[in-house]
């Protein structure tokens, strides 16, 4: 379970990624992240990339329809603009934003923002995912969430796509991707 790092003394910011597999809880784990830190009466921005219209246009809606007001974006320099004068920032989706998020996030915790990033480590190729890798390279806490398999029941670290569709793009719909283990994401076909 992740704790919050207390702010005492002068504020410093800092980043958190919290990565993993497709049905792994990244989101909800975020979303929890947020609503502890309005309890706390900061001021929480969150984003996402604007690809991802899936449900709402506003809000960041889990798999368990749990959901938080948000902001899409069609760009990581937006999140800069956007972003100025809160406390926490949250970015959800973040493996489709551009190569420049991770300066981005830079910025907002060097302004002493709590900058919270969650998004896919790998693509369903089993790759990097876009700048996960190097917000996990600059970030001070890494939670790495795992599903269960649905082949075998252990932990999940893979996105198995079922579908044809061979684009990077297509989004979390359930019937498209299935949550699988190291040796079943090679050897079950
Ligand atoms: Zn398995």
């Amino acid at each position: 379970m992740f704790i919050e790092p207390s702010l005492t003394g002068a504020r410093r910011g800092w980043i958190e990624v919290i990565c993993g597999s497709m049905f792994s809880g990244k989101t909800e784990e975020l979303i929890r992240r947020l609503r502890r830190a309005r309890i706390a009466n900061l001021r929480v921005e969150i984003f996402k990339p604007a690809i991802d219209v899936r449900y709402d246009e506003q809000q960041i809606v889990s798999h368990d329809a749990s959901a938080i007001m948000s902001t899409p974006v069609d760009s990581s320099q937006q999140i800069l603009l956007l972003g100025q004068g809160v406390d926490v920032v949250g970015i959800d989706e973040a493996q489709f934003f551009d190569a420049e998020l991770p300066n981005v996030c830079d910025q907002l915790a060097l302004a002493g923002m709590r900058v919270i990033v969650a998004g896919l480590d790998m693509n369903y190729l089993g790759e990097p995912f876009g700048p996960i890798p190097a917000l996990l390279a600059q970030a001070e806490y890494i939670t790495k969430l795992h599903a269960i398999c649905v082949q075998c029941g252990n932990l999940a670290t893979h996105s198995f796509r079922k579908a044809a569709d061979s684009s990077l793009v297509l989004l979390g719909e359930k019937d498209a991707y299935e949550p699988r283990c190291r040796y079943c994401y090679h050897s079950v076909p």
